[in-house]
């Protein structure tokens, strides 16, 4: 009786131990003895990336690994609770698949498309989830979760992916843009994303390039964003065929299940056809415009493009990188590296993991 009593008491006192330091119960001791060592020490960080069509949510390791991974459907009609309530139940069902406690991460890590306030964590609006109006993103997750959580837009997490993981790491000072249905764009300075006043910084496609320009989705004429997309490379393929150019990117659109897009673009400037070639050429020439602007205000190491657009590579690069040393201060273009994102899908994932690295100042 005296023994299975101090049994029960050992045994509740282990597990009281063992929540307390937020340390996962496993079976085998001795795996759990290491497992206990690594969780304590580093601790891990829930990452989320709320896109329109899907939530991707991922448990990522103190040196950007991820670790476990979760992707579910969206569900923006069921509007922003419904939403924040997938995310949650993507974060707990990835703890309890490793057997660790929700109270036990790091933090949590949310990159969602829309201006917000990483300040407040507060969601102003979002061109991918229709009826977000000023939601309290952090302030819900946080309640839901009881663990730090920080917020950032998804091109400022992707920015953040890239700098710490990808093309940017070991650099101060770099700029990503994300050529895509848009222009994303994220700023690094000293180390540090630029967010602005309340947030708003960075938006560098509707930086202003022409002032009688085309009309841009935000309602302004002339902005990199309306030059600078996807849909622009299919505009200026379009131009390019006007008068009656020979062409191999039909032949291959009517092959391809999207039909013509900036991808079938690229595919025919790899194949060396020319209106494509020119197409891109007139994209990356406007890229080179934006990017003269960027070295001439925030003197950057690097510029990093990525996006669907950028598989477009060197047809596109090459005409920025000459277009941006023509108009730029000579001593800002000079060393400036103007390439790929290395990182893929997992870049504003991998991101927005980012605040809650150890050694992150
Ligand atoms: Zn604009």
């Amino acid at each position: 009786m005296c023994s299975q009593r101090y049994a029960i008491i050992t045994f509740v006192w282990l597990r009281f131990d063992l929540i307390h330091r937020d340390c996962i119960v496993t079976s085998s001791a001795s795996a759990g003895r290491k497992r206990k060592k690594a969780t304590r020490k580093h601790g891990l960080i829930a990452a989320i990336d709320i896109g329109g069509t899907y939530i991707k949510a991922a448990l990522v390791g103190p040196g950007g690994d991820i670790v476990d991974r979760d992707h579910r459907p969206t569900e923006a009609h069921g509007g922003s609770r419904h939403v924040v309530g997938r995310m949650v139940d993507a974060v707990r069902e990835l703890c309890e698949a490793k057997g660790m406690a929700v109270d036990s991460l790091r933090g949590v890590g949310v990159g969602c498309a829309g201006p917000l306030n990483p300040e407040d964590g507060v969601v102003y609006h979002s061109p991918n989830l229709p009826g977000w109006s000023r939601v309290p993103l952090k302030a819900w997750t946080e309640r839901a979760l009881s663990v730090p959580v920080v917020v950032e837009n998804d091109a400022n997490a992707w920015t953040l992916g890239e700098f710490r993981f990808g093309s940017g790491r070991g650099l101060r000072h770099m700029v990503c843009l994300t050529v895509g249905t848009g222009l994303g764009s994220g700023i690094i300075v000293d180390g540090r994303l630029v967010h602005g006043a309340r947030g708003l910084a960075a938006e560098l496609g509707h930086m202003t390039i022409n002032t009688r320009g085309v009309r841009c989705s935000c309602g302004n004429r002339g902005c990199l964003e309306a030059y600078v997309s996807a849909p622009s490379v299919v505009r200026a393929l379009r131009r390019h065929l006007r008068g009656g150019a020979r062409s191999k990117v039909r032949a291959l659109a009517a092959r391809t299940p999207g039909g013509l897009t900036a991808k079938v673009v690229a595919q025919a400037a790899r194949q060396g056809d020319r209106p494509a070639r020119a197409a891109l050429a007139e994209v990356g020439r406007s890229l080179g415009v934006g990017i003269a602007n960027i070295a001439n205000i925030f003197n950057p190491e690097m510029v990093v493009i990525g996006g669907a657009v950028a598989g477009a590579g060197r047809y596109l690069l090459e005409p920025a990188r000459q277009e941006a040393r023509r108009r730029a201060f000579r001593g800002a273009t000079q060393q400036l590296k103007i390439v790929r994102a290395k990182l893929g899908e997992d870049a504003a994932l991998l991101g927005a993991a980012v605040p809650f690295l150890e050694d992150q100042p």
